[in-house]
């Protein structure tokens, strides 16, 4: 165990070694549940490239992009040791607060003001907005009949953003 063997990994091979340091949960939706170490506040631990990892966070950026600076990836599952990328979104600090609340772990909630900011640039992608103060396109999904508006995640690349919240409303939502 521990990080033994990752660190001279290239990324695709990393994505490969990844499989073998998870564990499936039960379920048509599975968490990837991290075998290796946890840091104390039950994240995963991984070492690659002379760093130590939150292990759902190098998930990210070896599955998804890297992750743009300041911004924090976030569970939707609460599981904390959960690498699956489709339960993770990248958000804000104020976002991953935001999501507590909204799942009734934190304080009591509040309303969202993030549609304000991002106006200036447009994706012309549905529910693809350009975030101009983080310089980050944010994707909702909405689901058909309902007004609300679902918080998928923000992504520096328009094509991941657009690849997401395609993939939000046929895998969650649909
Ligand atoms: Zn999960």
């Amino acid at each position: 165990m521990g990080g033994v063997g990752s660190r001279g990994l290239t990324e695709p091979q990393m994505r490969l070694w990844w499989w073998g340091r998870i564990e499936l949960s039960e379920g048509k939706d599975p968490c990837w549940l991290w075998l290796g170490p946890r840091h104390r506040n039950g994240y995963g631990k991984a070492k690659w490239r002379g760093r130590t990892w939150r292990a759902h966070r190098l998930s990210w950026e070896l599955f998804r992009e890297p992750v743009p600076r300041g911004l924090q990836v976030c569970h939707r599952c609460d599981v904390r040791h959960c690498t699956n990328p489709e339960h993770l979104f990248v958000g804000t600090a104020k976002d991953n607060a935001q999501d507590r609340e909204a799942k009734g772990r934190g304080r009591k909630p509040r309303k969202r003001r993030l549609v304000r900011r991002w106006r200036t640039e447009r994706s012309n992608v549905a529910g693809v907005t350009w975030q101009k103060h983080d310089k980050v396109w944010q994707v909702h999904a909405r689901v058909p009949g309902q007004r609300a508006k679902h918080y998928v995640g923000v992504f520096a690349r328009l094509e991941a953003a657009r690849r997401c919240g395609q993939a939000a409303l046929s895998a969650v939502y649909l």
